[in-house]
């Protein structure tokens, strides 16, 4: 079938939407029918050409949410008709990793789908006969994609549909690294760098584990309110004094449970800081650039806090995802108050203007 998508020509170029053809899903793969996609940073990340592991040309986007059109043969974890997220991070079910209960790091298909292949190694995009590859086993920023099946989550067909987009990476990413990674203890206090999506998730996911005390700390007034409205209890303009601050407010100690959402390798050294003593965790979600490094001292870790990281917040797509799509149907938190913007496909470049802009939390591309 012939569909409109949005093209990485050339590195550091505007995306291009183009015409391309998506062929029919093979053995066990889905195809998509895309509603809505969310921009994020890491779209904007390979389009720039920084990451060296990027390619062209390819279809753009991975936070997407859409209704399942047809699936291949052998598919039988969904049905056409199905509402579903789509999961960068699969889950299988029977890699070693998805066996256990301590990881999402799914690793059924990491190879071909890092290479930008779907499983068998083959893309189903093509323009003028040409294969196009698929950017994170996704390439959203399309009208439809065809994926694997253990790549997508069925979530409920109550929840509209731009508001699940954010739950496809960014939201995900924030709410599962404080519920599943961190696993926040009731009564703790949390420290979150960082107010875009990701650290509004972390913020969201610490009053949903019943943090007593959630400090939110960002550059702009702006997100500190809207990190407040999400169950921030103190916030704080950030600067270089931002650490010690957090002492002061804890007497002294530092947070039980810190979050790192900037990327900014300098703010992940003040979350390891401003950890507490003894026992505090700090969780890195945000995306450092490939080959940066995070500094820390070593008397940091000996007197007890602990460093770890998140990646999509250690939520396993297919089985917790659905979950946390009905706790925000269920009125504990809100989704579509993190959807700034409703773009146009066509409108996907100004999707990256306002990011870089910081304008407002996630614009969501709206197909129909
Ligand atoms: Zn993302
Ligand atoms: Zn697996």
């Amino acid at each position: 079938m012939r569909i409109r998508a949005a093209v990485l020509e050339e590195f550091g170029k505007p995306l291009v939407i183009d015409e391309v053809d998506l062929v029919e899903p093979e053995a066990g793969e889905v195809l998509v029918r895309l509603a809505s996609c969310g921009v994020c940073h890491t779209d904007a990340y390979t389009a720039s050409g920084v990451d060296p592991t990027g390619y062209a040309p390819c279809v753009l986007g991975h936070e997407g949410a859409g209704v399942v059109e047809r699936v291949g043969d052998g598919v039988t974890m969904v049905r056409p008709g199905d509402h579903v997220v789509t999961l960068f991070a699969p889950e299988c079910g029977e890699c070693i990793h998805c066996r256990s209960s301590r990881t999402n790091r799914c690793i059924a298909i990491r190879d071909p789908q890092n290479a930008g292949y779907l499983p068998d190694g083959t893309t189903r995009l093509f323009r003028g006969g040409e294969p196009l590859r698929h950017f994170m086993g996704c390439s959203t920023f399309a009208e439809y994609t065809v994926m694997p099946q253990i790549a997508l989550a069925v979530v409920n067909p109550e929840a509209p549909l731009d508001g699940c987009a954010p739950f496809a990476c960014g939201l995900a990413t924030g709410i599962g690294a404080a519920l599943y990674t961190a696993q926040v203890q009731p009564g703790a206090t949390a420290a979150v760098f960082g107010c875009g999506l990701v650290g509004l998730g972390a913020v969201i996911g610490a009053r949903l584990a019943g943090a007593e005390r959630i400090i939110a700390l960002d550059l702009s007034e702006e997100r500190l309110a809207e990190a407040r409205r999400h169950g921030a209890t103190d916030t704080r303009v950030a600067d270089a004094d931002t650490v010690a601050w957090i002492r002061e407010q804890t007497g002294g100690y530092g947070a039980d449970y810190t979050f790192e959402a900037t990327g900014n390798v300098k703010v992940m050294g003040q979350a390891v800081e401003a950890a507490r003593e003894a026992w505090g965790l700090a969780t890195m979600c945000g995306v450092a650039g490939r080959g940066e490094q995070l500094e820390i001292i070593p008397r940091f870790l000996i007197t007890g806090r602990r460093v770890t990281g998140s990646s999509f917040g250690g939520v396993k797509g297919r089985t917790q995802l659905p979950g946390l799509v009905d706790r925000w149907l269920a009125g504990e938190f809100d989704a579509m108050a993190l959807v700034s913007h409703r773009l146009t496909l066509d409108q996907v470049n100004e999707g990256f203007e306002l990011m870089e802009a910081q304008n407002g939390i996630r614009s969501v591309i709206q197909f129909s």
